[in-house]
């Protein structure tokens, strides 16, 4: 039997407290690292952990967090990552409002390994609740001590702030969220130099998702090879998935990583909507490429879903039935990459615009065969040509839908309107 760990205690609104999560355990990973480790050893144990980002790209935190110079005169700055905006994810909302002290215990442990002195939660504009509750959060830990000078007489000092976005989903994009952060307009930057190197205030900075760090308190209590246990040993723990789209039961589940995404779907969510017959998935947050019904029956972790050339992003998991258009569900997304792109790469700027112009002409019948090609010719021409990953995240799940559903976009070609009429 599991043992549910990131969301066992959220009981709204108690666990927001502190006392309540002191009860249960809360902060004592932290006050272990500051009486007994130095910071190598919480890289090294995470290290070992195997513990990936959980924000999308799935890169190993220890190795991350080894990057940033041990001996240089610089500060160094811990950056959490709570511009949650991809669509069909919500799981770092749930952490940040029903579990905010395990958040901020796992940036204080991070903060600690990197040698950072300050660290900024940046969070999406739009959760204005979210940024209360952490701000309450955060004035309980220095009430109790757990944040300022000498931190519980370790000689430690850690200062933590809430900076809220303003809704931009460029800036969940971590050189995007470095420059927003430093009060310029939210553009990401070409890499190298990595933030790991040169961040924030060209200083040494690590940018962490939420519910990465939310895994952190637990390895450092329990153990690496405790986190191993859970699920493949190359991408192991806990894991938050979101369920939402045409599903009984949408929601956030909390399962071991490498999960069967079919067992996900109609075990865990309760099947399709209405009985329906399901016709398509995005397994991994709007940007990933989508899969067929024959597809499924695959692991949800980082490797499994590589193998079948699709990815687990940030496990937003987006369910379509057997009555969705293709051609209209793909203008949605791009519509929305469209109105996200940052405009300066050429590329998606551009493309962006002229894909969402096609996808209009092919989901109202005004489409030739020749626009499908475009289309496609378009997604090429964006993927692997830009500054930051937003570009392929517009590209991906065009050349997907396209090969994976080609005969629905050459139907609205042939008979010159939507066959499922869900654009009346
Ligand atoms: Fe901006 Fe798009 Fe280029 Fe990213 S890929 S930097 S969002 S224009």
């Amino acid at each position: 039997m599991f043992e549910k760990v990131l969301t066992q205690h959220i009981q709204i609104p108690e666990s927001r407290d502190i006392d309540y999560y002191m009860k249960h355990g809360g902060y004592q990973a932290f006050r272990k690292v500051l009486k007994e480790m130095d910071p190598d050893q919480v890289i090294e144990v995470v290290k070992e952990s195997n513990l990936r980002g959980r924000g999308g790209a799935g890169f190993p935190t220890g190795v991350k967090w080894g990057f940033v110079p041990k001996n240089d005169d610089k500060p160094h700055y811990l950056l959490v990552n709570a511009d949650e905006s991809e669509p069909g994810t919500f799981k770092d909302r749930l952490l940040m409002d029903g579990n905010p002290h395990l958040v901020i215990e796992g940036a204080m442990i991070a903060s600690y390994a990197i040698r950072a002195n300050l660290s900024y939660i940046y969070i999406r504009g739009e959760f204005v609740k979210e940024a209360r509750i952490l701000e309450a959060a955060i004035q309980q830990a220095y009430d109790k001590g757990l944040l300022g000078k000498n931190i519980l007489g370790s000689g430690y000092d850690l200062d933590m702030y809430v900076h809220r976005g303003a809704g931009a989903y460029i800036c969940g994009e971590e050189t995007g969220l470095i420059e927003s952060l430093e009060g310029k307009r939210g553009w990401p930057r070409i890499k190298p130099p990595f933030p790991a190197i040169e961040g924030f205030l060209q200083s040494p900075t690590i940018v962490n998702n939420v519910e990465t760090l939310a895994c952190v308190p637990f390895i450092v209590e329990r153990g690496a090879r405790w986190f191993k246990s859970i699920g493949p040993e190359s991408s192991p723990g806990p894991k938050l998935y979101c369920l939402s789209g045409h599903i009984n039961k949408p929601g956030v589940y909390e399962l071991p990583m490498g999960t069967n995404l079919k067992e996900l779907i109609y075990e865990y969510g309760g099947g399709i909507l209405d009985g329906k017959a399901l016709k398509a998935v995005i397994p991994g947050g709007s940007s990933v490429p989508v899969l067929r019904p024959d597809e499924i029956d695959v692991a949800m972790d980082f490797d499994s879903l590589a193998k079948i050339g699709t990815m687990l992003g940030s496990a937003g998991t987006i369910v379509m039935h057997e009555d969705t258009c293709m051609v209209d569900a793909l203008l949605n997304l791009i519509h929305f990459y469209r109105h996200e792109s940052c405009g300066q790469c050429t590329p998606c700027r551009e493309g962006t615009n002229w894909a969402e112009r096609i996808l209009k002409k092919i989901e109202h019948g005004q489409a030739s065969e020749k626009d499908v090609d475009l289309l496609e010719e378009v997604a090429n021409h964006i993927n692997f040509r830009t500054i930051c990953p937003l570009g392929d995240a517009a590209a991906m799940p065009i050349q997907s839908f396209l090969k994976k559903f080609r005969d629905e976009f050459n139907a609205h070609v042939a008979q010159h309107k939507c066959p499922l009429n869900s654009r009346l």
